[in-house]
Formats: C-alpha cells, structure tokens, sequence
C-alpha cells in the first residue's frame, strides 16, 4: 500500500490499519463515505470544561440513595450533567447536514437545543459554549459489511463504533491488541487467512454495537422515559447492574487464547 501524507511524505507499507475513530478518514478512502456506513442516530452530545468565572455553579451532589455523583437535570430529549469541573450535555437534534458539520454548526445545534432551558443548565450551557475545549459531535453507530478490504482492516470505532454506548473502548483493544494482532501472529502474517479469521470474530463480538442507540436512555424523550432513568439512577444495584452489562458486551464473548509470538531476530 502507498500512502501519501498531509505533510507530501510517502511511503508504502504490508498493510493499513484504519484505527482513527468513528469519522474514520482511513474508511472513507477505501471503504467510501461517511454516510455510507455511519447512521445518525437522532441526537448530539457535548462535552467541555467551564470556565471558573461568575457566581459558583451549585454542587453536584448524590442521586438519591444511588453512587453516581453529579448534578443531572433532564427534560424530554434533553440532559445535562454537571460533575464538579466539566459537564456534558445529550440532545435531540435534525441530522447533521450531509458532509461533516463544522464546530460552528456544531455550537449552533448545543444552543438552539437548550435556548430556553432554565438555570442551573442555562448557566452550564452558556459557559460550556465558551469553553476552550467544547466538543460537539452526533451520536451515530457504524454499520460495516466488512472490516477489511484488500490490504485494508479497521479497528475500534472505525469499524464497530456506537457512541456513548459504554463498551467502545473494550471493543477497540480487543479487536486491535488481541484479535488482529493474534490471527497476523497465528496466520504467519498472511493477511488474507487473518483478516478473514479477524472480520468473523469481531463480527460476532461486536454485535452489541450495531444495534441500541445510548440516547434513547441518556436523553429520554417522553416524560416516562425520563421517570424511568432516574429511578434506575436512584438504585445502586440498578445503576451497578447496567455498568456491568455495558462491560460484559466487550468482554463477555469466549475468543482464541492466542499464543505470544516469537521474539523477533
Ligand atoms: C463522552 C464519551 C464517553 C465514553 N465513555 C466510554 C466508557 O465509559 N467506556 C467505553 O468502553 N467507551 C466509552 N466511550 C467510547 C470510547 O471512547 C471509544 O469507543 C474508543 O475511544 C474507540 O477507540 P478508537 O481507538 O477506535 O477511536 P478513538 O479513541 O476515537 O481514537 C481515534 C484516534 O485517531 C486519531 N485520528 C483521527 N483521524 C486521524 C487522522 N486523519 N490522522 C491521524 N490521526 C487521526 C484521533 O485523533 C484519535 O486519537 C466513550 C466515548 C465518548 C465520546
């Protein structure tokens, strides 16, 4: 494989490895665009650190008899958290317009979806729009046929991303650390048996990310949704029960005991 970089550089490498996240730009050039293989699933997130000024924002505190820290105040499609330094913000939103959105649009969509919102989000939304470091993305999944093609294999969220979905980054190191880079080892570095052998397997292990979409609980959108949440919130077996679950679709599933390879010579 050939590639040539931003900065003119060229080289040629056995294989690439598109592992650059759910705007994957490896899986764009070889698997074609964006909105072939992503699907937005109806809202967007944010999440910034606020600046310090102004009057203090009020503590987070427990949820009632439950472990999870923070302030959270949820309307229908709308939440926001608040955790002592930074906060995050889930939200109903029109899909981004085809192409990537840029930050701008991106700000505009955080706050159109909390203009009228009451204090303390309207304080946390204002400062977050004027943090150094707001991120806003959507909350899409990616739904690939295949996760290689040729001399080309995708990792992570490049291939089975869902966002939020709370098990991304287990998935990612094991299809990299262990699935990849044990069927490369086991297959003696013929790429057509592993990729083979790698594209099964994290098929069937990653099945959990290409269903359920995360804001569907993290921004309920009707007023029993909503109910319904914080009363899962306000449980610590609840709460403790659903960590656990997102936690078992990374690491549940049995995969090959892959034997260390050889130092090399
Ligand atoms: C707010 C939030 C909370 C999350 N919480 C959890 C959680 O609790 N548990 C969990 O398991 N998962 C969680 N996730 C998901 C997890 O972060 C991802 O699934 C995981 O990071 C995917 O890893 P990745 O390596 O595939 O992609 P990424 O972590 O996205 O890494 C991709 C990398 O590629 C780089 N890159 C992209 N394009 C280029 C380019 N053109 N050139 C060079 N470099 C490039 C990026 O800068 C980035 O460093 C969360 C995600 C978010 C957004």
């Amino acid at each position: 494989m050939r590639a040539v970089f931003d900065s003119g550089a060229e080289h040629t490498f056995d294989l690439v490895v598109g592992a650059d996240g759910i705007h994957s730009r490896t899986r764009a050039l070889a698997f074609g665009p964006e909105e072939r293989h992503v699907r937005y699933l109806g809202a967007h997130y944010a999440i910034a650190t606020l600046p310090e000024d102004g009057p203090p924002l009020p503590a987070p505190a427990p949820a009632p008899g439950g472990p999870l820290v923070a302030l959270m105040r949820s309307t229908p499609g709308r939440t926001a958290v608040y955790g002592g330094t930074s906060a995050m913000f889930v939200f109903a939103a029109d899909p981004p317009p085809a192409g990537r959105a840029d930050d701008a649009d991106r700000r505009r969509l955080l706050a159109a979806a909390f203009a009228n919102a009451a204090e303390p989000v309207a304080d946390l939304v204002e400062r977050a729009l004027r943090a150094d470091d707001l991120f806003v993305d959507s909350i899409s999944r990616v739904q690939m046929p295949s996760y290689t093609r040729g001399r080309v294999a995708l990792l992570g969220d490049a291939a089975f991303g869902n966002t939020l979905a709370g098990f991304g980054t287990g998935l990612a190191v094991i299809g990299a650390a262990c699935v990849l880079a044990g069927e490369l080892a086991a297959a003696d570095g013929d790429h057509t048996a592993a990729f083979a052998r790698c594209g099964a397997l994290m098929r069937r292990h990653a099945a959990p990310a290409r269903t359920g979409n995360a804001s569907t609980f993290l921004a309920p959108s009707t007023a029993m949704g909503l109910w319904l949440r914080e009363r899962m919130f306000a449980s610590p077996r609840l709460t403790r029960l659903l960590l656990k679950s997102t936690d078992a679709f990374a690491t549940a599933g049995e995969l090959p005991d892959y034997p260390r390879p050889a130092p090399r010579p």
